[in-house]
């Protein structure tokens, strides 16, 4: 059946940069600090205080940007955003309105192979401040607000709404994170808040070129609510459409205990901003020498590394993929590469076993803690048959347990592989003694037999035998 219904989505991305001090003063922007203990009389918004442009942020500005394909504005030009709200010391924020500093970029999004890949288009990045926080302890008549994120400096990152499902979405913000990631200038926790995503979403008759009414979804705070909270929308915004009903042009929130998204306000009640040029800081125009400086040490990047991966290691699409994804997986399995031959056993290891673990724990890489050299040595020890590699897996959670290197547990338990035919010969007639059934059952034609024995075999020694060298020995003992 036709689709008679398709959904316009633009996403809204907002990245906290990491700088060590705030975007306009000189407040330090650690995280987690006392209430109100890293402010000062510019991001409080005292009269006569003057900001000044932290260069750290905007030559980090630059780099995303130029990482996202953007075009630099010639002159960078600031503005105030006002508006009344108790987390604004200042009652306006600093941001940049009609002359944001880079924009027309795109970010092309490969999932499921290059040819089912799309380009999502950046309207624009531009440079703002972040507000205050305002915290509404439970049971209590009043409200307390916390200073210290105001003047954070945050970049905004804007699509055209090229997005047409909630997976696209999923996808754009994945490859959207995985470049922010490989370019080192946020730490990307969406848990701290330091990336936050809204959506603006309308349907349309599929075919029809005009927009239909935009929605803003709001309160977003992982890829997944984003995913949820547009599949919601689409199915509201439908059923009313289906209905002859109006939408209505509105902020929304998701909620993501009822799996809803609920009206916050309407856009007829929306403020008017009166934008106007910031007065304190003065439009400057950027040296182009900078600018390619910058472009020139742009790190390679998630699609590129990719490519390499397929072709110096002669990995799958899809295991380059899933590796380059985040930039210290990739760095940690280049690192193994170095000291380790086989390029596709390690691949699988690091994408199966190493991701499965990090999984289960909910860590990255790093805190896993197994060093490359360690891991390799795990993996060797199957390769020269010393342990097989079902035991190796116990072995792998056992050195994230104890922080102790493979060669130590497979000695200290006697983990060895047994290897040596005389003592595998002896369980294997043991075995076949003791299952006259199965015995039987093979040599009548049904082949699957065998699976039962090599397992009692391996019961038997511990999982330790040499699962080769055991189906070559019971094959040889039933007559083939
Ligand atoms: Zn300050």
């Amino acid at each position: 059946m036709k689709r008679l219904y398709e959904a316009v989505i633009g996403l809204e991305v907002h990245l906290q940069l990491e700088t060590e001090t705030k975007a306009f003063c000189g407040c330090s922007t650690e995280f987690g600090k006392s209430p109100n203990s890293h402010t000062c009389p510019v991001c409080l918004g005292f009269p006569g205080s003057l900001p000044v442009l932290n260069e750290k942020a905007f030559l980090y500005s630059i780099k995303v940007a130029l990482a996202l394909n953007c075009k630099i504005q010639d002159t960078i030009k600031f503005d105030r955003k006002n508006y009344y709200y108790p987390d604004l010391p200042k009652n306006f924020q600093i941001s940049q309105f009609d002359m944001p500093l880079s924009y027309d970029g795109f970010v092309d999004v490969i999932s499921g192979g290059r040819e089912a890949g799309k380009r999502v288009h950046i309207k624009r990045v531009h440079l703002e401040e972040d507000a205050g926080k305002l915290i509404h302890p439970s049971c209590a008549s009043y409200s307390l607000v916390d200073f210290n994120r105001a003047g954070m400096p945050l970049l905004e990152i804007v699509t055209e709404p090229d997005i047409n499902s909630p997976e696209e979405a999923y996808n754009y913000l994945t490859a959207l994170k995985s470049i922010l990631q490989y370019l080192r200038v946020s730490d990307c926790n969406m848990e701290k808040g330091s990336l936050r995503c809204d959506a603006n979403i309308s349907i349309r008759k599929a075919g029809e070129k005009e927009l239909g009414v935009k929605v803003e979804v709001k309160n977003m705070n992982s890829f997944r609510w984003v995913r949820e909270a547009l599949s919601f929308e689409i199915g509201r915004q439908t059923s009313l459409a289906e209905a002859g009903e109006r939408i209505i042009q509105e902020t929304r929130l998701w909620d993501a205990q009822k799996f809803v998204t609920v009206s916050m306000r309407s856009k007829e009640e929306a403020h008017d901003y009166r934008y106007f040029p910031e007065p304190d800081l003065v439009p400057f125009i950027v040296d182009k020498n900078i600018i390619e400086d910058i472009r020139k040490a742009l790190p390679e990047l998630p699609d590129a590394r990719a490519d390499r991966f397929v072709k110096d290691y002669g990995l799958s699409e899809y295991d380059a993929r899933v590796l380059t994804g985040q930039v210290d997986l990739a760095d940690y399995f280049e690192e193994c590469a170095r000291i380790y031959a086989n390029k596709k056993t390690l691949a699988n290891w690091i994408n199966g076993d190493i991701a499965a673990q990090m999984n289960a724990r909910n860590v990255n890489i790093l805190s896993l803690g197994i060093e490359p050299k360690d891991l390799a040595e795990l993996l060797k020890m199957i390769d020269d048959q010393s342990i097989s590699g079902k035991i190796a897996k116990d072995v792998l959670a056992e050195m994230i347990e104890t922080k102790k290197r493979a060669g130590e547990i497979v000695s200290s338990k006697g983990l060895s592989q047994i290897s040596d035919k005389g003592e595998i010969e002896k369980t294997v007639l043991d075995v076949l003694a003791k299952n006259e059934r199965s015995v039987s059952d093979y040599k009548g034609g049904k082949k699957t037999a065998i699976t039962f024995l090599v397992g009692q075999v391996m019961k038997q020694t511990r999982g330790k035998a040499n699962p080769a060298m055991v189906n070559d020995m019971l094959k040889k003992h039933l007559g083939e």
